[in-house]
């Protein structure tokens, strides 16, 4: 049998893709190389994704609305979401909910890790590691396998550049952290990490800390063991773990017969490393033109031209945002500083929660902007 497509990776990007080209009647398989993986990740959603794909309570462990940013000087700013919240979520449950639900939708889902994708007459064949599973023929090729990507490698894709690596521990609750439990933290401290920032979410059971770093990767386990120690935790972990987050969309991800979704293609904002909408979003839309693309010709191009149009702008800011403020201590004490500003905090957490650029008041865009101006002269 060849299947008309064929979702490598059953992550949060692959499995949304599989579900919507099933329920569109287009014969698809869906591989994981292994359906007990647990990735590496913080977990934390906006309400815009919860609301769009119709997650389903008991998935969302926490809601929180309030936010705590720290500069390297200790300076703590207090946030409140006024509209809204971040669910955090476990990976290890809501990418096996993901999975079933394409499967319901009439996705073939099977596990092995892909090895091999080879070119054969109109479409491709994919040989996985699993003996079980015998070579898979398939017209048309979504890569959804997260940050270093066979399907990209195996297609010849251009490379994901900015790679962050990413360490996270997991804190079973205990009296002494309980206190962490309901609210997110982010710390702007060049001890925890030079170039990015650290985090504590807080889930229902546990804390998840985390650092990352894109200039200090052989450090990371350093500052991460820093980051615990400033916190003031002398529990121990009981889960560690780290993956690199690919800041950076790939020069191109689409091909005439083959898409990149989520990380696969760099699809991850700088920043903020936040990659689980950008992979929820980009598996709907490459599944939207990849049924577009067999039933009515239109060229998989498409997929790529409309990620662009909606997120380049996003991409774009925050990577400013970050080769401003992230270079120095002094230049995070400043962006600190500017998070205290009420008008600022209005347009971040409206634009994070639905990733929708809000038009401020010209007064209010003046004052944020000589804010920076002045902050940026004073951090430099
Ligand atoms: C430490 C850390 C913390 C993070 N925190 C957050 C956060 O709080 N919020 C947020 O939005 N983002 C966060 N991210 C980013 C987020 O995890 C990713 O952007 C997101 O998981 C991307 O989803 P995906 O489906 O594209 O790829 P992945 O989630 O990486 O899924 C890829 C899947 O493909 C499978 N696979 C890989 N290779 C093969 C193969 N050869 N054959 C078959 N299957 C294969 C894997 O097993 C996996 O299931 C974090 C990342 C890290 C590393």
């Amino acid at each position: 049998m060849r299947y008309d497509v064929a979702v490598i990776g059953g992550g949060p990007s692959g499995a949304v893709a599989a579900a919507i080209l099933a329920k569109a009647g287009l014969s698809t398989v869906l591989i994981e190389r292994n359906f007990d993986n647990v990735k590496p990740c913080g977990g934390a959603i906006p309400l815009g994704l919860i609301e769009e794909f119709k997650i389903p309570a008991e998935l969302i462990e926490k809601k929180l609305s309030r936010m705590k940013a720290r500069s390297p000087k200790g300076r703590v700013i207090d946030m409140t979401m006024p509209n809204g919240y971040v669910g955090m979520v476990r990976r290890e449950k809501f990418d096996r909910y993901l999975r079933v639900e394409a499967e319901q939708a009439g996705a073939v889902v099977v596990e092995g890790l892909v090895k091999s994708i080879s070119h054969s007459g109109e479409g491709f064949v994919i040989n996985t590691l699993n003996d079980k599973v015998p070579p898979l023929r398939a017209s048309r090729i979504i890569g959804a396998d997260g940050a270093n990507s066979k399907t990209a490698d195996e297609l010849h894709f251009p490379p994901n550049e900015l790679k962050v690596i990413a360490m996270q521990q997991r804190f079973k609750y205990t009296p002494s952290i309980q206190k962490f439990s309901d609210i997110v933290e982010i710390w702007f401290d060049g001890e925890v990490s030079p170039d990015f920032y650290g985090w504590i979410f807080p889930k229902a059971d546990h804390l998840a800390i985390g650092t990352g770093t894109e200039d200090h990767k052989h450090n990371i386990k350093a500052l991460q063991k820093r980051f615990i120690e400033k916190i003031g935790i002398t529990d121990k972990p009981y889960l560690d773990e780290a993956a690199k987050i690919p800041m950076k969309p790939r020069k191109s991800f689409t091909q005439e017969k083959a898409i990149l979704v989520g990380d696969a293609a760099g699809l991850v904002t700088p920043a903020n490393g936040e990659g689980i909408f950008f992979a929820m979003r980009s598996g709907k839309l490459g599944a939207l033109a990849m049924i577009e693309h067999l039933k009515h010709g239109s060229p998989l191009k498409n997929y790529e031209k409309e990620f662009r149009k909606l997120y380049a702008p996003i991409f774009f800011g925050l990577e400013v945002l970050q080769a401003a403020y992230y270079r120095n201590d002094r230049l995070r004490e400043s962006f600190v500083a500017i998070c205290a500003d009420d008008d600022v905090q209005r347009i971040t957490f409206d634009s994070y929660l639905y990733k929708k650029m809000i038009p401020a008041s010209w007064p209010v865009q003046m004052k944020i902007f000589s804010k920076n101006i002045y902050h940026l002269i004073k951090g430099s």
